[in-house]
C-alpha cells in the first residue's frame, strides 16, 4: 500500500510503498478514505527535539481519519465489513488503576497512532476493535475525518458548564474555532475568541463568535467592558499553548472561573499563582479525548445541528501532500484534508 512515512530521522515525509499492517483477532482493517493534518504531524515532518526524541523511524504518520472496515480479527464483534469508522488514536494499556475502572482517557501508558505505532496516512490502517468509532449514517466524511481533533475541542468546550456563562477562547487554530462552535451551539452567553491571525479571526466570526480580539492590538478586558461584562470571564479555553494568552485569561477571569487548558506550550510558562488563589480559579489540563464520552457528545451535537465545517478550509488529493503539509502550516488555514480514495 501507499503511505506517507518518515523513513528516517531527519526533516521530510516520503510518499512509499509498505506492507499493508497485518490484524490480530481483536483488530479491524480499514480502508482509508479521508485523513486530517494536525500539529503533530507537522512536527514529526519538521523533525524538531519533540519529534527527534519521540519518533522511531520508520513510521507510517497520521491519527485523524475516516475509512471503511475491510476485513476483521476472528474475536471482533459488532463491526462488520463496510462499516464507515473512525478511531480514537490513543490506544491505551486496559490493565492500569483507570483503565481497569473505565477512565481509559487517564491511561498513563497511552500509545498514540501515527506516533508509537502505524499511523493512518495510509491507505489501510489497522486498530484493536476497543479503540473504533462507528460513525452515524449520512455523515460528512471531511467531518467524520477530523473527529480525533474534533474531540479535542469538545472534551474542552464541555469541561466545565457554559450554558448561559461567558467564554473566551485564546488562540483560533482548528481546535479553538471548532470549541468556538461547541460553546455557541452549548449555550455560552458571550464567546470572545482571541487571535493574531486575522484569517483565523474571520472564520471564528463564522463560527458563532460574539467578538474576535486581536490579542497585540486590543485589550481583553474593554472588550469583556464593552461587552456589559460585569465580573469577568466565567469560563477560559486555553487553545494557543501561548504564554501571553494564559497569562491574559488569569487577568481576565471572573471569582470563581475555570480555564480548561489544552494548549501545549513549548516552555515553562511564569504565572502569578495569586491570581488563582484570590478569584478561586480552576485550572484543568486537557488530554485527547474521553472514551467514549467526548465521541458520543459529537455525534449526537452534530445531529442535533452543530455546524463544524466552516473550519475546514483545504482539500487535497493524497499525492499532493507536500501542498497540504504547506496550507497547513500557514497560520491561516483551518483543518486541512487528504483524500487516500482520489
Ligand atoms: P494551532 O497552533 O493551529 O493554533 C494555536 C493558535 O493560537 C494559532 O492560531 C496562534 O495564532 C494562536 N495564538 C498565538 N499566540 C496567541 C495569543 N497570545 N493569544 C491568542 N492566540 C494566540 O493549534 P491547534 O491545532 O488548533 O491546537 C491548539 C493547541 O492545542 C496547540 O497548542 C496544540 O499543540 C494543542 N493540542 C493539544 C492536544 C491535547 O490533547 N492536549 C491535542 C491536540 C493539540
Ligand atoms: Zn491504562
Amino acid at each position: 500500500m501507499l503511505a506517507l512515512v518518515k523513513s528516517a530521522p531527519g526533516p521530510g515525509l516520503d510518499l512509499a510503498e509498505v506492507p499493508a499492517p497485518e490484524i490480530g483477532i481483536n483488530d479491524v482493517l480499514i480502508r482509508v478514505h479521508r485523513t486530517g493534518i494536525c500539529g503533530t504531524d507537522l512536527h514529526i515532518d519538521a523533525w524538531d527535539a519533540w519529534a527527534a526524541k519521540t519518533i522511531v523511524p520508520p513510521l507510517v504518520i497520521g491519527h485523524e481519519f475516516v475509512g471503511e472496515i475491510v476485513a476483521i480479527g476472528s474475536n471482533v464483534n459488532d463491526y462488520a465489513i463496510g462499516d464507515l469508522v473512525s478511531g480514537e488514536g490513543h490506544v491505551v494499556c486496559g490493565r492500569c488503576r483507570h483503565c481497569l475502572a473505565g477512565r481509559r482517557n487517564l491511561c498513563a501508558h497511552t500509545v498514540g497512532l501515527g506516533v508509537g505505532r502505524d499511523g493512518a496516512f495510509a491507505e489501510y490502517v489497522a486498530l484493536p476493535m476497543s479503540n473504533v468509532w462507528h460513525h452515524a449514517r449520512g455523515i460528512d466524511e471531511d467531518v467524520a475525518a477530523i473527529f480525533d481533533p474534533f474531540g479535542n475541542a469538545v472534551h474542552t468546550a464541555l469541561a466545565f458548564p457554559v450554558l448561559g456563562e461567558d467564554v473566551l477562547v485564546s488562540g483560533a487554530g482548528p481546535i479553538g474555532l471548532m470549541a468556538t462552535a461547541v460553546v455557541r451551539h452549548a449555550g455560552a452567553r458571550f464567546v470572545v475568541v482571541s487571535e493574531p491571525n486575522a484569517a483565523r479571526r474571520e472564520i471564528a466570526s463564522r463560527m458563532g463568535a460574539t467578538v474576535v480580539v486581536d490579542p497585540g492590538a486590543q485589550d481583553l478586558r474593554e472588550v469583556a467592558a464593552a461587552l456589559g461584562m460585569v465580573e469577568g470571564f466565567d469560563v477560559a479555553l486555553e487553545m494557543s499553548g501561548n504564554a501571553t494568552a494564559l497569562r491574559t485569561a488569569l487577568s481576565a477571569m471572573a471569582h470563581g472561573g475555570s480555564i480548561a487548558i489544552l494548549g501545549i506550550p513549548t516552555a515553562e510558562i511564569p504565572i502569578d499563582v495569586n491570581e488563582i488563589v484570590f478569584k478561586m480559579l480552576t485550572l484543568r489540563g486537557i488530554y485527547g479525548r474521553e472514551m467514549y464520552e467526548t465521541w458520543y457528545k459529537m455525534t449526537v451535537m452534530l445531529q442535533s445541528g452543530l455546524d463544524i465545517s466552516p473550519a475546514i478550509t483545504h482539500r487535497f488529493p493524497f499525492r499532493e501532500h507536500r501542498a497540504a503539509f504547506a496550507a497547513a502550516r500557514d497560520g491561516g488555514a483551518g483543518q486541512v484534508i487528504l483524500d487516500w480514495t482520489a
